[in-house]
């Protein structure tokens, strides 16, 4: 059994050298018990937080734990009176090979699938996000203009189309031209920015002629820099994650802006609202995989994946998701099907 730990602590960028790769025996699954093997692993940006030690809303991995993540998985042997060999599953095991399991935590998913892994994007924690995110908290109404960055990413891209249905204005904001294209040509946006170009500020201002009614916030930074003059009054900004900041060491450098933010919410009254998926909307997934799947099934939702093949590449390929080398739903085969 394969496994990557975490070998130590990232300060700023993850290396290569805060990762081990190290095998040890498949262990036996007992009576009640089920040994899965991983055929896709997802990588996802919030595993960068539980590397580090500070206070998080979850406790950081400890040194020498399994690297955490979602997977789908095969059931290779069963002493479960629910699974058979052969059954496709939804877990959390990580980055491994095998593990065996109680059955807790477990989602069984359809045995026709055509796409498995899908299960970690689109049709999982990411599009549940983007689900909730946008519609309980950014309440978009047809008409108005929504903004959303890491625009080709599953939650973002998922943001944007959802965004469509109900009648927004949608921009993306993305890292390069093929992103941008595909964003537009692909996703439906209405425009793609890219955020890497000179000018980004002025070229956002001229896309939202009729300003930012929701900012579906992603990646903090100089994109949010830029759309903070942009924001209309009673504008909505649920915030999801600011992936641009996961790496630093420390506040940046620069005048402190907190005052002007402080005084555009009160002037512009905007509602700015930290959510953590499972945690606070858990009791609604029902709702979200029933509206996610018809749109899906009806091709109203598009969906890219990336993957990248063998276990041993996943640390490689989590350092680059933070840098935006990801072009779509970053997923580790593990396994054969
Ligand atoms: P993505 O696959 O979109 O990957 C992250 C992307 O962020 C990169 O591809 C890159 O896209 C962009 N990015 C990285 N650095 C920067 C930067 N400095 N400036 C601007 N953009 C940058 O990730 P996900 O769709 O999985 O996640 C999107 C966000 O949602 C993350 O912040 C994540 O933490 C958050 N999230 C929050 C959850 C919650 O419960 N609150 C649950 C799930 C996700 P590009 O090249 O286009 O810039």
């Amino acid at each position: 059994n394969r496994q990557i730990h975490l070998a130590s602590r990232p300060h700023g960028a993850p290396t290569l050298d805060n990762f081990r790769l190290e095998s040890v025996p498949v262990s036996r699954p007992e009576e009640g018990q089920l040994l899965l093997r991983t055929v896709y692993l997802s990588l996802d940006p919030y595993m960068r937080g539980r590397m580090s030690e500070g206070p998080s809303y979850a406790p950081p991995m400890a040194i020498g734990d399994v690297m955490i993540g979602g997977t789908v998985c095969r059931v290779a042997e069963s002493r479960h009176p629910d699974y058979q060999p052969g059954d496709w599953v939804l877990s959390g095991n990580g980055w491994q090979d095998y593990a065996v399991s109680n059955g807790d935590g477990l989602l069984k998913l359809a045995s026709d699938m055509k796409h498995p892994s899908h299960a970690l994007g689109v049709l999982g924690m990411p599009g549940f996000t983007a689900y909730m995110g946008l519609l309980d908290i950014g309440q978009p109404k047809a008409g108005e203009t929504l903004v959303v960055a890491a625009a080709t990413g599953p939650v973002g891209a998922t943001v944007g189309q959802i965004g469509k249905l109900k009648g927004c204005h949608v921009i993306g904001i993305a890292g390069g031209e093929e992103k941008c294209r595909h964003a537009v040509e692909t996703l439906g946006f209405d425009a793609c920015i890219d955020h890497r170009q000179p000018g980004f500020p002025e070229e956002l201002a001229r896309q939202c002629g009729e300003g930012i009614d929701i900012y579906y916030e992603n990646v903090g930074g100089k994109v949010f820099d830029a759309v903070l003059p942009l924001l209309n009054t009673n504008a909505r900004i649920p915030v999801c994650g600011v992936v641009a900041q996961y790496n630093s060491t420390g506040l940046p450098d620069g005048p402190d802006r907190l005052p002007l933010l402080l005084e555009t919410i009160l002037k512009k009254r905007m509602r700015m609202q930290g959510f953590i998926i499972f945690d606070d909307y858990g009791h609604r997934y029902g709702e979200f995989h029933e509206a996610m799947s018809a749109w899906y099934a009806d091709g109203k939702i598009q969906y890219r994946e990336q993957v990248v093949q063998g276990l041993e590449n996943a640390p490689e390929a989590f350092i680059g998701l933070l840098e935006g080398k990801n072009f779509g739903k970053l997923v580790v085969q593990v396994g054969k099907v």
